[in-house]
């Protein structure tokens, strides 16, 4: 009976930084009302967001981040 082997190839897991890759996305998300801000890729643009709908909604205090990253397997040395 033959024997198969098989070989594994090690692979890293990172952040996706190559030319095709999704840019990363910071949204936040009003609690509150679900309403939510556009995604930016700088999260301050975020939290002014939320700094505005707290003017527009005073009761509307607690909310969520969003941040979408796209991230990409890099294969390494055959074991
Ligand atoms: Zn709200």
């Amino acid at each position: 009976m033959a024997r198969v082997k098989y070989r594994f190839r090690d692979h890293t897991l990172r952040p996706d930084e190559t030319e095709n890759a999704d840019p990363v996305l910071c949204t936040m998300e009003c609690k509150g009302c679900g309403e939510t801000s556009e995604g930016a890729e700088y999260s301050e643009d975020g939290t002014q967001w939320a700094a505005v709908h707290l003017k527009a909604h005073p009761g509307h205090l607690t909310y969520r981040e969003h941040i979408t990253r796209p991230y990409r397997f890099e294969p390494g040395a055959w074991r």
